[in-house]
């Protein structure tokens, strides 16, 4: 009998009285709560808290507290626990290194396996599409229209269409994600730009499924952990050397994937990819040749996924990046590490909510006087886009893999 099996079975024996066994895993993350001295740095912290205030959502030491206080009562909390976005600025600045984000984790999962009542509804459609497709956005149906889709936001950014890559002997994985496979078609057109230029030997998956992020978000641990098990099988046949992502939450779930099923290789996103592997320099030498001389004054929104989840470097990547880039101007914004609202799955079921979390960030974003907003992720991208827009403002939101792309010379 293995642990897996092992747990499946005392967990059978005590379920009629409602025990639920901790995983080894499990049980550190309780104990980090355990460890809470009540001090209520995390509620200052806490950006859902600052948008829509303690009445809506009790803030993560709430979180901390209830959980340390009856462990076995997780239901308790399932008013503001779906509230949460997982941004992890209250593990940051916790004395006690309490990490809310995976209690949060924790409790959706149980809450989910024992009060599906309790679940919001807005999550059954993407559940649904998950068990379907094996993706999080329902695929598109007509695959000739997927294709005009996607030739007219090339043509609109001036991007060139390269042809999709399929092989096992490749060198590079390149994962965009399900969004950017779905919807924002555009962010993985312009990686596989990027990677081409370079001359980089890259594969894409033949068939692309979801990493599991959402799946765990919505606490369906049983579909998470199916979806990590087939994208292991996947990278380890394949056999490529390093993983590569255009987007946060894949770069920081890929990553915890990697180290879990020790796959043995890491993944990055593309922002890591190109200084590390490609170099300043080289990209310095390209972008002299660029055809976007224009001078264009940016700021810059980092994801909660990469400086909080993966690593603060991954942003420093992305500044030094925009500085080889010809006439961009950046000016960082006071609500640059800010939460935009999109993560833990807030809007499927409270826009308002994720929302409004965003509003607090745009008045931050306006007083830079930038014209462009970048972000390497397209779900940032698209949550910040549409609140500008609903906010009547100006500021023109681009996904920074694009933004990148866009800049490239043509391939001689
Ligand atoms: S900052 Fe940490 S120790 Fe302080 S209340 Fe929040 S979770 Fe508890
Ligand atoms: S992870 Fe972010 S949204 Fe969730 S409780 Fe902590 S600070 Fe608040």
């Amino acid at each position: 009998m293995n642990e897996d099996e092992a747990y499946e079975y005392v967990k059978g024996t005590l379920k009629k009285e409602r025990i639920v066994p901790y995983q080894p895993y499990e049980l550190e993350v309780v104990k980090s709560v355990e460890s809470c001295i009540n001090c209520g740095l995390c509620i200052n912290h806490c950006p859902v808290v600052a948008a829509v205030g303690l009445n809506r959502f009790s803030g993560p030491r709430s979180i901390a507290v209830e959980l340390s206080r009856s462990p076995p009562e997780f239901w308790s909390t399932a008013d503001t626990i779906y509230l949460c976005t997982g941004c992890g600025t209250c593990r940051e600045v916790c004395p006690k290194n309490v990490d809310i984000p995976e209690v949060v984790n924790l409790i959706r999962a149980r809450i989910f396996e024992h009060r599906p009542d309790l679940v919001p509804k807005g999550f059954s459609m993407i559940r649904e599409v998950l068990t379907e497709h094996n993706l999080a956005f329902e695929p598109w149906a007509d695959l000739e229209e997927k294709a005009e889709s996607r030739d007219m936001r090339l043509e609109k950014l001036g991007l060139p269409y390269v042809e999709d890559r399929r092989t096992d002997t490749a060198r590079v994985l390149f994962y965009p994600g399900c969004q950017a496979e779905e919807r924002a078609q555009e962010v993985r057109e312009a990686g596989k730009v990027i990677l081409d230029y370079f001359d980089i030997d890259y594969t894409l998956l033949d068939e692309m499924s979801c990493c599991g992020l959402p799946a765990k978000l919505i606490g369906d641990n049983k579909t998470s952990r199916l979806l990590a098990e087939k994208m292991t099988e996947k990278v380890k046949k394949l056999g490529a050397e390093i993983v590569v992502t255009t987007c946060a939450g894949c770069t920081s779930n890929l990553s915890d994937l990697s180290h879990h099923y020790e796959w043995g290789i890491p993944t990055v996103h593309l922002l890591e990819f190109l200084v590390e592997m490609i170099g300043l320099e080289r990209l310095r030498e390209v972008m002299d040749h660029s055809p976007r001389q224009e001078q264009v004054h940016v700021t810059v929104h980092d994801p909660c996924h990469l400086i909080r989840h993966t690593s603060r470097q991954i942003m420093d990547h992305a500044l030094d990046i925009l500085r080889q880039l010809p006439g961009v101007r950046v000016t960082e914004s006071n609500a640059i590490d800010s939460c935009c609202g999109g993560g833990g799955m807030v809007s499927y079921h409270s826009g308002d909510v994720a929302n409004a979390v965003v509003r607090e960030n745009l008045e931050a974003i306006h007083k830079t006087g930038a014209k462009k907003l970048v972000t390497p992720c397209p779900l940032c991208t698209a949550q910040i886009e549409s609140n500008l827009f609903k906010a009547g403002s100006s500021v023109e939101v681009d996904d920074l893999t694009v933004f990148i792309a866009q800049r490239l010379p043509k391939k001689r």
